[in-house]
């Protein structure tokens, strides 16, 4: 059996990073063909000489001179901009392309790939979010597999194995419900950014983080389960499940119903995509259920935590409605990370321009970039007009 080669955009992310921690694991299985990083150009140095790939990309002009002055004796082609990241995720030398960038900047490199029928480990949920039936289309039409890294998608995924898609009743996305379930506006309104970076299970980056306290994140999850797995919406469910240990579940159609579980740890769904189709053997820690005698459940407070609710609406309405409320939730929650909106109103900055913004039914990538754009540059006015 050959290597699989890697290609990994947003390397070093906390996905990213991850995923390089697997790959050094297993040198026989992987090697790596490309990183890209818009930031920690320090640490894309290091990243290189350990893993030689054969190209890196930055996203400015300016981080090049680094870069050279580091590695610029080495075989390594380095590369800057949105044009590189799109040549290098569809180079045909790329056996799997792991996208991990963060936000709506991960759609073009990935579609580019899908379109030379590349495989995709996705991470980076916001491009289902956003084009979600434009990418599964491209990615059948080429034949290129897409394979979850989302824990949840991930969890999903593997039940499915060996099942019939037709047979499918409905899916139960689990949320931990983040730092801040149970508590109410009165609480959630002084809330700051310190508190809802502190993640209970999962050590991710901040946006992702972010989005889990607020539950965006579930929200994006659900849309993007809608696209990966071709469900109607009414067929996908969420439950806080606050240990997260069951990390989905699938309901058939005779009323059985399949789980994936294990301790909270993304490495797990980043090594089951990478060897997908195959197992492969590890050290990690093996979950005990004496330690977890009360596996616990309840309802998600939508009312409360209402982003997962405009999600909802957001996929019922389609067209450009994820696009923007990716957008708009984007902006507000980098403004949240600066002090400037409180955590509640980042949901109104949402809510306020999903109300604005024109309503597309048939988005082209285009629309789908004019869409993003004019969604942020709305919620950014909300923002400032906050202040
Ligand atoms: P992160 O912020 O830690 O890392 C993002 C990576 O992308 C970095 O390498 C960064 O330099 C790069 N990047 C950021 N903006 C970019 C841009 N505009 N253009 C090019 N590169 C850019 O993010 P993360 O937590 O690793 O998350 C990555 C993706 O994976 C997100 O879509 C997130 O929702 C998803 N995800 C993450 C986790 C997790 O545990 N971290 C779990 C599930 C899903
Ligand atoms: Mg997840």
């Amino acid at each position: 059996m050959g290597k699989k080669s890697i290609g990994i955009l947003g390397a070093t992310g906390s996905i990213g990073k991850q995923a390089l921690e697997v790959i050094e694991e297993f040198p026989d299985r992987f090697s790596v063909e490309f990183l890209t990083a818009k930031s920690s150009v320090q640490l894309l140095v290091e990243q290189a000489k350990k893993f030689s790939p054969k190209y890196i990309v930055v996203s400015e002009e300016e981080q090049l001179d680094v870069l050279t002055a580091a590695i610029g004796d080495t075989d390594i082609k380095i590369m800057a901009g949105e044009a590189a990241l799109c040549e290098v995720a569809s180079l045909e030398s790329v056996d799997l392309l792991l996208s991990a960038i963060v936000g709506f900047a991960g759609l073009k490199p990935t579609l580019a790939a899908l379109e030379k029928g590349i495989d995709v480990a996705l991470a980076n949920k916001e491009t289902l979010v956003v084009a979600g039936a434009m990418v599964m289309d491209v990615a059948k039409e080429h034949g290129a597999k897409i394979i979850p890294v989302d824990s949840e998608h991930s969890a999903i995924f593997q039940c499915l194995q060996g099942e019939a898609p037709d047979t499918v009743e409905k899916i139960i996305l689990t949320a931990s419900g983040g730092p801040f379930l149970d508590k109410k506006p009165n609480f959630l309104k002084n809330v700051k950014k310190d508190h809802a970076l502190q993640h209970p299970n999962w050590d991710m980056g901040a946006k992702i983080t972010i989005d889990s306290a607020t539950l965006m994140n579930k929200g994006l999850e659900v849309i993007e389960a809608r696209w990966l797995f071709g469900l109607d919406p009414e067929q996908i469910d969420v439950i806080v499940h606050p240990q997260s240990i069951i990390h989905s579940m699938v309901q058939f159609s005779d009323g059985s119903i399949k789980s994936q579980m294990g301790l909270p740890d993304m490495k797990l769904p980043i090594q089951y995509a990478l060897g997908y189709p195959n197992r492969i053997t590890n050290n990690f820690k093996r979950l005990d259920f004496k330690e977890y005698r009360k596996l616990k459940f309840k309802e998600p407070d939508i009312k409360t935590f209402r982003n997962l609710a405009l999600a909802l609406k957001a996929l019922e309405d389609g067209g450009n409605s994820a696009c923007v409320m990716n957008a708009a939730n984007a902006e507000a929650v980098y403004a949240f990370l600066e002090n400037k909106i409180g955590f509640l109103e980042m949901t109104e900055i949402i809510e306020n321009t999903m109300e604005e913004i024109p309503f597309v039914e048939d988005a082209s990538l285009d629309a789908f970039v004019e869409s993003d754009r004019e969604a942020r540059k709305c919620a950014l006015r909300l923002i400032k007009e906050k202040r």
